[in-house]
């Protein structure tokens, strides 16, 4: 089969790529491919009751499908270049914070409308961070909400159903490079084009590395992120979520000089299990509908380990810590901070006697036999820092659960054009190492369906 343009990954970069090409070169046949369900097909398993924790389903819901790794998220969309990655260095900044805007504009027009958008700036809560050597990160945050954030895929889904060709339950095995363009193989299909864009995401970045080798692409990959995902009353954290949403807080422990940082903060929302290539860790998210909010804020504490040559593996650093606490637990395991500081497990009774109910059903244990000494310690320090700014966080009941690792996909050598040393051959969002977020992966989308445009203009082939 003939396409103008393939596109690997259904996750928020593949699907503005494919939706502004549709605005920008409605002639072009587009062809996205991914290993996922359809939106409404996507389901994980866990109920709470008779699965309660993660199976190993042979395709993640949670991870693929369409919508990508952000269908079932939070659907916190920060506009920053603060952190979220580094496509700014590609770019440019104002350019990437534009493309946020953008991207934001239509999520606005697909459903999004009504939700609020969240200021750091010139808040009182920034100098009292600083009072405490604490460090609040400058961002504009839109809480769509897990529930508003499906409605909005629907309904790009639902515009983009015509005009572009999903093909669903289909994982690119290959990518052949063609004199004119590219072959990719799907099981026993084919399907050619003359630009493709990879946006394979998290879930696909073992297939990227493979895909980078086979190709000769350059590579690079250095940090992890590991921690865990603190759960406490949400009055706790009130007067920061209330006018902020998402604080990202950042600390450098005395002890080592790591810095240690607060990420994905899900003001009453529930804890909930990711399952990155049959590895369980913890994440969260809250939704915007008040009936469906819990009593609990959870967010993580992450400390980033970045190693230096000759270790290249950080991401299979941060596996072997997750599968440690994987054989111990069972999967995720949970912690009151009491407990950890007195150096004893959690058990099932002292998290039943607990003032903060878990979210989660995880397995109580003990945190410091999984952790490196040094990231728990950064991770602890910062639990009493941020105790100065919301008083109770450092409770004896405080819920850890872990372990939270922050998977980085390595860096894929692309240019300005976020095109790999092959024309017309184009690799955006998580799966390029320079996006890991919501916004950027959709900016990278958008930029990169505007650079082919401007080449089909440049041809005159643009109908
Ligand atoms: C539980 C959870 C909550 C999150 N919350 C937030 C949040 O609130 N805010 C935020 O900014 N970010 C959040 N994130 C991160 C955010 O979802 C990602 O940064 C974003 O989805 C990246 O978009 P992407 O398009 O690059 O990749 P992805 O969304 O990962 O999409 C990649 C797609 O490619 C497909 N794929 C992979 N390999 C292949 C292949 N070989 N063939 C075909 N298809 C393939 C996958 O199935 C997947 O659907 C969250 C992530 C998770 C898991």
């Amino acid at each position: 089969m003939k396409y103008d343009v393939l596109i690997i990954g259904a996750g928020p970069g593949g699907i503005f790529s494919a939706y502004e090409l549709v605005k920008k070169c409605p002639g072009l046949k587009i062809a996205v491919f991914d290993t996922g369900y359809a939106l409404e097909q996507r389901h994980c398993p866990i109920d709470g009751k008779k699965i309660k924790s993660c199976i190993n389903c042979r395709v993640c819901s949670i991870m693929s499908g369409f919508g990508g790794a952000g269908a079932y998220s939070d659907g916190k969309y920060n506009i920053t270049n603060q952190f979220g990655g580094t496509l700014y260095e590609y770019i440019g900044k104002e350019q990437a914070l534009d493309l946020m805007h953008y991207v934001d504009q239509i999520n606005l027009s697909h459903g999004g409308e009504g939700t609020r958008l969240y200021s750091t700036a010139n808040s009182e809560i920034k100098k009292l961070c600083l009072q405490h050597d604490l460090h609040l990160l400058d961002a504009q945050v839109r809480h769509l909400g897990t529930d508003i954030n499906y409605v909005v895929l629907q309904n790009i889904f639902a515009e983009l159903k015509d005009k572009v060709d999903f093909h669903f339950r289909s994982p690119v095995d290959h990518i052949e490079v063609l004199p004119d363009g590219y072959r990719l193989t799907v099981g026993d299909q084919t399907f050619d084009g003359t630009y493709c864009v990879v946006s394979a995401g998290r879930s696909g970045s073992k297939w990227m590395e493979t895909v980078c080798r086979s190709l000769g692409i350059a590579t690079k990959s250095n940090r992890v992120d590991i921690g865990v995902r603190v759960e406490l009353p949400a009055e706790i954290f009130a007067h920061l979520t209330d006018q902020l949403y998402e604080s990202k807080i950042v600390y450098r422990t005395e002890k080592y000089g790591d810095l240690v940082r607060t990420f994905c903060m899900n003001p009453r929302g529930a804890v909930v299990n990711e399952n990155t290539n049959g590895i369980v860790t913890v994440n969260g998210h809250s939704y915007e509908d008040p009936a469906k909010q819990t009593q609990n804020t959870n967010f993580a504490l992450l400390v980033a380990k970045h190693f230096s040559e000759p270790f290249k593996d950080s991401n299979g650093y941060g596996e072997s810590i997750a599968r440690l606490s994987n054989m111990l637990g069972g999967g995720v395991m949970v912690q009151r901070f009491g407990d950890l500081i007195r150096g004893r497990r959690s058990n099932v009774q002292r998290i039943a006697e607990s003032f903060v109910t878990p979210t989660l059903a995880a397995t109580p244990g003990d945190l410091s036999l999984v952790i490196p000494k040094r990231i728990l310690d950064g991770i602890i320090e910062m639990i009493y820092k941020l105790d100065r700014i919301a008083p109770g966080t450092a409770n004896e009941d405080t819920l850890l659960y872990g372990v939270e690792v922050k998977f980085y996909n390595m860096e894929v050598a692309i240019n300005s054009d976020l095109e790999t040393s092959y024309r017309n051959l184009f690799v955006i969002g998580d799966g390029s190492g320079i996006t890991h977020s919501l916004s950027h992966a959709s900016a990278s989308g958008v930029y990169v369906a505007r650079v082919i445009a401007g080449r089909e203009e440049e041809n005159g082939t643009n109908a």
